[in-house]
């Protein structure tokens, strides 16, 4: 059909522009970018098999002589045939048919057929093969399949590929040394290789991406992303901060004595880490990792004290406005006393509110400011900013915070010259190989000790049949002074639905205790109703607190102790573990009720499990890799596999390693190759790297 059309020169040059467009959008531009545009399966067309061999379900190619050929009508109008070549037969089947295809298969003539067998009516048949005339010599490649897209034939594809490979550069980009310690082909080998297998080469070995010429390829790849990486951080280091040296200041020592409970060994080793970081003339870009409740907050009111004693101002920005709230309370709590000026700037202020806090920030009066992320997109001035404390910023993808780090600062958040200092806090414990490309270009601390005297939640399973009892439990805690949070059942499907089913539980069990006091808190309440329903509930009003996810992140009343998460199947296992770190806060054993409604499916009775089983936030982090895999788990953008479109974090762990290692090396001994191969590897993306 396509040569048919070729033949019109009309037709031809507009499908020239438009063939063009199916290929850009296949990413395919120069010859560089068909290089590494390489198959997604290969068809083995180098051998005849006999027809014996054609047993359903088998992809084959075959000749033999037409012993039947006949138009039929009946069921409905088709042209069937039929070869043989003395070890069976095999029938031939087209629903709709050229005069031309009709005369190929007349009975007599000797033909190659290819194509999936299926068990037909007569006998193996393949429906639709693909007919050419016998004796032709076979190929000696496979023949590759590469990913395309609607109206992009694979002939037209494959001419395309194989006039690159004899444009392009295919020169090696890694030092030699490197592949012969790490047994790697070259990577013109894997390249002609991988376009171009030599018939006999496994083809499951080719589609499972075992052979060595993929190992070279997703090596190369992966070793890419790792020199994206560690250039972003040396270009960082390139950049100038404000030392915040500050780090014996009196106000640090104030802040020490004036705290209720005495630093864990782990939160004063993460101190000292941000406080030597924060010392540096480069700005500090570190993470600071540590479960639910394991107490990042006063980590950050630390590193905000040197920074302010180092005369600098500070912004700390959470992901939701209760987050932000829970903070602003919290670290003015501590702070007030010590004489520093808090303000709080998120999108529900009154204008003159605005007004007044912008002024504070602009003018310098304010010593740390509190907010949502309207923090950086309001264009807020500052007088003289020194550090950025982003929590649960677990949402920036690989991609992104390159992209951060190119643009060199975020130019809202200026007020100096220079770029401040970050510290990012997370509560999503990455396990270690996700860590190691997600966070190559970061700094990472970690708290892995919870304050003493919490005796882990105890997690309990319990059917919906037992709801009444479980009403019974949530009574007689509350009779007893404490409170709970009862997290309504999630409703994907629709936001509609979800809020109903909040207000529906929160009415039930409005009547269901009417003694007592239950708050209702959703996303789609006014922020300035939120903020009361949860202080209301911290100062112990509210004993019972309705609530959605909302309340997943952050939320601090160390009185809750009791949890009850209605139709628990239906939530994530990280969801389930940051809801669960809500309770098991204050010194008093905790509870967490699972209640789930049957039949489970497999993954939420493993979910479930894991939840029953620890309460380690490693471990969950382990498990729901296990159970989603890395794109799912911190969605694709997180994983860092948005760079990656032939390796997998997970299945090749032990190519990460090795590109890891030897981004090092090339980082320090071979910056031409550094620079060819990300060149190859990066191209369309080098806006991500400056340089
Ligand atoms: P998260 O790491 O989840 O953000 P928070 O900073 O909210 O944890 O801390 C959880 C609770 O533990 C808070 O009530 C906090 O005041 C308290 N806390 C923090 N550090 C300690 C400590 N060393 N000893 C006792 N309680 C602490
Ligand atoms: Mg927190």
């Amino acid at each position: 059909m396509s040569q048919a059309s070729a033949k019109q020169p009309g037709r031809a040059a507009s499908g020239a522009g438009q063939l063009e467009r199916k290929l850009q959008r296949l990413g395919l531009h120069e010859p560089a970018d068909f290089v590494v545009h390489l198959p997604i399966r290969y068809e083995d067309e180098t051998r005849i098999v006999p027809i014996g061999q054609a047993v359903p379900g088998r992809t084959v190619q075959v000749e033999g002589e037409v012993v039947y050929s006949e138009v039929q009508l009946r069921p409905r109008r088709q042209l069937v045939a039929a070869i043989g070549d003395g070890t069976g037969r095999l029938y031939l089947r087209w629903l709709h048919f050229y005069p031309n295809q009709r005369r190929q298969v007349e009975a007599g003539n000797r033909i190659r057929v290819r194509g999936e067998v299926r068990q037909g009516f007569s006998g193996p048949e393949i429906v639709h093969p693909r007919v050419t005339k016998a004796g032709e010599p076979l190929p000696d490649a496979l023949t590759p399949v590469y990913p395309t897209t609607e109206g992009l034939s694979q002939p037209v594809l494959r001419r395309r590929v194989q006039q690159a490979l004899q444009q392009a550069d295919l020169s090696e980009s890694l030092p030699q040394s490197l592949c012969e310690s790490l047994s790697l082909p070259t990577f013109e080998q894997a390249i002609r290789t991988l376009h171009a297998p030599p018939a006999g080469l496994s083809v499951q070995d080719l589609v499972e991406r075992g052979h060595p010429a993929w190992r070279r390829i997703k090596f190369d790849e992966l070793l890419a992303q790792q020199l994206a990486l560690a250039l972003a951080r040396r270009q960082r280091r390139a950049q100038r901060a404000q030392p915040l040296a500050a780090a014996d200041a009196e106000l640090l020592h104030r802040l020490r004595a004036s705290l209720p409970f005495t630093l864990t060994a782990a939160q004063e080793k993460v101190i000292a880490e941000i406080s030597a970081d924060l010392a540096r003339n480069y700005p500090m870009h570190r993470l600071l990792q540590g479960d639910v409740g394991s107490g990042k907050t006063i980590v950050a009111a630390f590193a905000a004290a040197q920074a302010i004693a180092s005369g600098r101002q500070v912004a700390i920005m959470a992901p939701t406005e209760i987050l932000a709230e829970q903070h602003f309370s919290k670290l003015a709590g501590w702070l007030l006393p010590l004489g520093l000026r808090v303000e709080w700037l998120t999108g529900s202020l009154t204008p003159k509110q605005r007004r007044l806090a912008l002024e504070a920030v602009g003018s310098g009066q304010a010593d740390l400011v509190i907010g949502t992320q309207a923090l950086i997109q309001d264009k807020v001035q500052f007088s003289r900013l020194g550090l950025v404390i982003l929590d649960e910023q677990h949402r920036f993808g690989v991609a992104q915070r390159l992209e951060l780090n190119r643009k060199g600062d975020e130019p809202e958040l200026v007020g100096n010259p220079r770029m401040p200092h970050q510290l990012n806090m997370s509560a999503t414990p990455i396990p270690r190989t996700l860590a190691m490309t997600f966070f190559a270009d970061l700094d990472v601390s970690v708290i892995d000790e919870l304050p003493p005297g919490r005796s882990p939640v105890i997690t309990k399973l319990v059917s919906e049949a037992r709801r009444e009892e479980v009403l019974s439990l949530v009574h007689r805690e509350i009779c007893e002074g404490r409170q709970a949070y009862w997290v309504c059942p999630l409703v994907e499907e629709s936001e509609a639905l979800q809020l109903q089913t909040a207000v529906d539980t929160h009415a039930a069990l409005s009547s269901a205790f009417p003694d007592m006091s239950v708050g209702l808190m959703h996303g789609r309440m006014p922020t300035a109703e939120k903020q009361q329903v949860m202080d209301a509930f911290r100062k112990g009003e509210v004993k019972l607190l309705v609530a959605t996810t909302v309340i997943e992140v952050g939320v601090d009343v160390p009185n809750a102790c009791l949890m009850i998460i209605e139709h628990a199947e239906r939530f994530g296992l990280a969801q389930l573990h940051q809801l669960r770190g809500r309770v098991g806060r204050g010194s008093k054993q905790s509870v967490c009720v699972l209640m789930y409604q049957g039949p489970l499916s497999a993954i939420a009775r493993e979910r479930l499990k894991a939840m029953y089983e620890t309460t380690d936030g490693f471990e969950i982090a382990r498990r729901d890799l296990e159970l989603r895999g890395p794109g799912e788990f911190l969605g694709m953008r997180q994983s860092g596999q948005e760079l990656l479109r032939y390796a997998d974090l997970q299945a090749d762990t032990t190519i990460v390693e090795q590109a890891r290692d030897a981004a090092a090396v090339l980082m320090r001994d071979h910056p031409d190759h550094v620079r060819r191969h990300l060149q190859r590897w990066m191209r369309g993306r080098q806006d991500l790297l400056r340089s």
